[in-house]
């Protein structure tokens, strides 16, 4: 169709550069090992921390969500699409999360730009980390507050900006807890104090960390013991909850407050039951099957290792997130392609998603892995970098 040069000609600028990739379709769950183009392959990429996906308890939740209440719910939440079960799940949510109150979007991305889109004015300013996720850069991008972006978890950046920022009604620092293409963990702590010091509120995204980190994977607060002194914690439930969702958890005013402000929630439909009875099921998973993130956390610190040991460049990740940075992007797609010849799924990434010059194969273990995966994973990460020169 005519009407499209100008994206065309953007395409084949991509395909000289070797970073335009078409979708990688999945023929099978998402398991330890997925079928891709008729063969199996070792998962690499998936954000399915604990296998909750495929756990019998969620999906045999869904179904009977779907039998009791529908495959749909008909309308927003504000209007009549909301159920008991939403409800009682975020009430369970708020309890897990030790915070007042909880509210479920209807993705990460969007609890994100719901919340800093929506809590703040022309006379606030809101203070974000240079490597946050692209959502809670949209949300930024959406707010009527003046930005600040700090250096990647520089504290004296960050203390500048408080500095500078000391007329504002309100300051809202925002940080990821885990950090999704490098897997380091925020300076939570020291964030906090700073916060405390120039009265300001911190926010933080919990995406990566929920169900990774903290007990039963109550996420970065827990896990730094900084209860009831971050003011809102969004979290999701697409990633180690296995299902498909985003959280706010925190006072009850901000959730009286988003109900009635945040765009995202007020004029997109809810959550179908099957989605809200399995993230039910999680939350038991999460408490009644510690030993799933026990197996994960294993995995992680046996495969990062095999590929430090290997001399791959990991970067600073301290989490089941490992990147291994190659340089320049069409490297980084080589490598995930000899990769994939060698019966391993790990997708490169280039810019725009990391720097230019940080282009990376991004791995992510699970506690599906089982020891002969990640040993078979790191003998063919020695073998296509060994061919393509990187190691
Ligand atoms: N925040 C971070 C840090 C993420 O990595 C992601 C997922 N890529 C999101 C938010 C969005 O979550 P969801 O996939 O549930 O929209």
């Amino acid at each position: 169709m005519k009407g499209f040069e100008h994206l065309e000609q953007e395409i084949a600028k991509w395909k000289e550069e070797g970073v335009f990739r078409p979708l990688t379709e999945l023929e099978s769950d998402q398991g330890s090992r997925v079928i891709i183009r008729g063969k199996e392959v070792i998962q690499l990429s998936s954000n399915n921390y604990l296998g909750l996906t495929t756990h019998p308890r969620l999906k045999q939740a869904a179904l009977e969500g779907v039998e009791r209440f529908g495959a749909g719910t008909g309308s927003v939440r504000t209007i009549a699409g909301t159920f008991s079960m939403h409800e009682d799940f975020e009430k369970r949510l708020a309890e897990f999360k030790h915070t007042e109150a909880a509210l479920v979007f209807q993705s990460g991305f969007t609890a994100n730009v719901g919340v800093i889109s929506s809590i703040l004015t022309e006379e606030d300013v809101v203070i974000s980390d240079a490597l946050n996720h692209a959502s809670i850069i949209d949300g930024i991008r959406l707010t009527k507050a003046q930005r600040r972006i700090y250096r990647h978890a520089d504290l004296d950046d960050l203390e500048a900006a408080l500095k500078e920022t000391q007329s504002a009604r309100k300051r809202l620092i925002v940080t990821d807890g885990v950090f999704s293409m490098d897997g380091d963990i925020a300076p939570l702590p020291d964030i906090v104090e700073l916060a405390e010091k120039y009265d300001a509120l911190v926010m933080v995204d919990d995406a990566h960390a929920s169900g990774v980190l903290g007990k039963n994977g109550r996420g970065t607060v827990d896990h730094f013991g900084l209860h009831g002194r971050v003011h809102i914690q969004v979290g999701t439930l697409s990633k180690a909850i296995g299902v498909l969702g985003g959280y706010v958890a925190g006072p009850k005013v901000l959730r009286d407050y988003l109900i009635h402000r945040a765009r995202p929630f007020l004029f997109s439909t809810s959550h179908p039951p099957a989605v809200t009875a399995a993230c039910q099921a999680a939350l038991d998973v999460l408490l009644e099957e510690p030993e799933l993130i026990d197996r994960l956390w294993d995995n992680t610190r046996f495969f990062k290792q095999g590929l430090e040991s290997l001399g791959f460049n990991t970067g600073k990740s301290k989490t089941p997130i490992t990147p291994v940075i190659v340089g320049e992007g069409a490297k980084a797609m080589a490598l995930s392609d000899a990769l994939f010849e060698e019966g391993v799924y790990a997708q490169g990434i280039a810019y725009p998603t990391v720097p230019k010059g940080e282009a990376r194969v991004r791995t992510i273990v699970t506690a599906q892995h089982t020891k002969e995966d990640l040993e078979q994973a790191l003998h063919a990460f020695e073998k296509a970098g060994k061919k393509l020169g990187i190691i």
